[in-house]
């Protein structure tokens, strides 16, 4: 109550008349008289925390958060480009929206924005920019707010909920923001396209919301007061909780052979071949082409293993007949009898667990993340392997998620 009481105590309008720097200091920062204007000019106010960008208009503390994702949430370019040409950039997403925003902060709503920047990492969005974005809203709007921004596709990019995290531990003077009473609004939220729309380019706020326990509110519900009826998320990897503990091929998992052999792996980047040789063929040599960097040296370590009676795995993608033939015709010239192990996995799996390769530090992981364009290619190449190709056996590898090496591994698997 206290909070409220001293939001409405600040007239809205009054609030950018006397000393507007004080607003702009970062939270922690002592008000240093003189030196205010040149924080505000110099952006100094800001603070960078990692791969989090985070400055506090002078927001108190509340109980009551309202967040908010940036474009095409609470701004459009001015100019209609996809990404802003510079800091003026920018327009009202609606002429309800700063009406709207006055409204709940005197209401006792600490307003908070949320925006994925990973432009910044790869210099497509320049920081001054985008603080000076954020300093025109702040000059515009006249009530305080904060903004962290995640300049990376990492653990503190949406739908991740890194940022959340980050506001909750360090942003709010120790107040536990109460889910019930707080909500998350944004444009990403995987609707189709309509007569009048494009398609949403993602539903990623949608699933920031789900993955932090918020109310969710695409734009149009929140600043228009349309009702609208979303649909379901294309993949939701919390689904696949319910596999966890079956098997992946559905038989006892026994799947190491006494007699010597080789297995071809067949899969895309993140269908989890490695985590299944690690989890049931560790006593087979591993041969891939991350580790080894060549098909010659991969061709050569499979040779020499399999001469010197050690049984095999080929853990590469091995997309197509023609790939597989490199190591079937060692198999077949050495008289070991070689199987093919499908791993039949949905492409949104192996893209989610592509992305936990950057997101997910509880884990460790056996490669790094490869472009989404791999996978695709992947799947565009993928030739089904077949007995004829010298297999004994043809196996389907269904996804099992787990096991988890921490709860923080499991976390970040499921509110991805
Ligand atoms: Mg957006």
């Amino acid at each position: 109550m206290k909070v409220l009481k001293k939001a409405r105590k600040r007239k809205p309008n009054n609030d950018l008349k006397g000393s507007t720097a004080k607003r702009f200091m970062a939270s922690g920062e002592k008000s240093d008289q003189g030196k205010e204007e040149t924080k505000v000019k110099g952006l100094q106010t800001w603070k960078s925390d990692g791969s989090i960008l985070f400055a506090d208009f002078g927001a108190k503390s509340s109980d009551k958060v309202a967040g908010f994702d940036m474009d095409s949430t609470l701004i459009d370019t001015k100019s209609g480009a996809l990404f802003a040409k510079n800091a003026s950039d920018w327009k009202w997403w609606d002429e309800t929206v700063p009406n709207k925003l006055k409204e709940i902060y005197e209401d006792g709503y600490k307003i908070v924005i949320f925006s994925n920047q990973a432009g910044v990492e790869i210099n497509r969005v320049k920081p001054e920019t985008l603080k000076g974005k954020f300093t025109q809203l702040y000059s515009s709007l006249k009530i305080p707010f904060q903004a962290l921004c995640a300049t990376s596709k990492d653990e503190n990019r949406k739908p991740n909920t890194g940022m959340w995290k980050y506001f909750v531990q360090n942003c709010n003077n120790g107040v536990i923001p109460k889910k019930t009473k707080s909500l998350y609004c944004g444009d990403a939220a995987g609707r189709p396209k309509t007569k009048t729309k494009k398609k949403d380019f993602s539903d990623g706020d949608r699933k920031f919301a789900l993955n932090t326990g918020l109310t969710f509110y695409t734009p149009e519900m929140y600043f228009l007061g349309i009702k609208e009826r979303l649909p379901p998320l294309a993949f939701n990897v919390k689904k696949l909780k319910d596999l966890e503990g079956k098997s992946p091929t559905g038989e006892e998992e026994k799947y190491a052979k006494e007699e010597q052999e080789m297995i071809i792996f067949i899969g895309s980047p993140g269908a989890g071949k490695s985590t299944f040789w690690n989890n049931f063929l560790k006593d087979y040599v591993r041969v891939n082409n991350d580790t080894l960097k060549t098909k010659e040296k991969c061709m050569k370590v499979a040779r020499q293993a399999l001469e010197e009676g050690k049984s095999c795995v080929i853990d590469n993608t091995n997309p197509d007949a023609a790939t597989r033939s490199r190591y079937t015709s060692i198999a077949e010239e050495l008289k070991v009898p070689c199987r093919a192990f499908l791993f039949d996995i949905e492409k949104n799996i192996c893209m989610h667990n592509n992305d936990q390769r950057k997101v997910n530090s509880h884990r460790s992981h056996f490669s790094k993340k490869v472009s989404n364009v791999i996978i695709h290619t992947f799947f565009k190449r993928l030739e089904k392997p077949a007995e004829e190709e010298g297999f004994s056996e043809v196996k389907t590898i269904k996804f099992i998620p787990g096991p988890f090496e921490s709860t923080g591994d499991e976390e970040s698997y499921y509110n991805s």
